[in-house]
């Protein structure tokens, strides 16, 4: 893992896009999500504090999309389609980061994540109205010969 003063560098597959990013909680923060976007999206997020990740460079590529109430900010490689980050509507002050494009951490590194329930968005459910957690997610490595 190439980090230097706690900054993880991160890029979209083509290399296009490239971030310096400093996690808010390491990888504890680690999630999916079973929204209809990110339901499709697939990738795991990890957050990061708004100020804490810096476009180091294709800045310019960068497509936003937007849907529903608009709040949050999908932002992906317009080259390669790769998601890079994405400003959260349950927590604007926050990004989530797509762990898989973080240098020396791939997705399969995790044994277990958990997935956020967004079908129904914490902000459009009443106090109580559910758990938030949906499930769990997990990785077994084929240890076959
Ligand atoms: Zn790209």
């Amino acid at each position: 893992m190439n980090s230097t003063d706690g900054k993880l560098q991160g890029s979209c597959h083509c290399g296009s896009v490239r971030f310096q990013v400093r996690l808010s909680d390491g990888l504890k923060t680690a999630r999916r999500c079973n929204c209809s976007y990110c339901r499709m999206r697939g990738a795991i997020a990890v957050s990061a504090a708004l100020q804490d990740i810096e476009i180091t460079s294709g800045e310019e590529l960068l497509t936003l999309y937007q849907f529903h109430t608009m709040q949050a900010k999908h932002y992906f490689c317009s080259k390669c389609g790769i998601y890079t980050h994405h400003q959260r509507r349950s927590k604007p002050d926050q990004f989530g980061i797509n762990v898989a494009c973080l240098e020396g951490i791939s997705p399969f590194d995790f044994e277990e994540v958990a997935v956020n329930e967004g079908r129904l968005h914490p902000k459009d459910k009443s106090a109580g109205g559910g758990p938030d957690i949906a499930g769990y997610l997990r990785f077994f490595p084929n240890t076959a010969p």
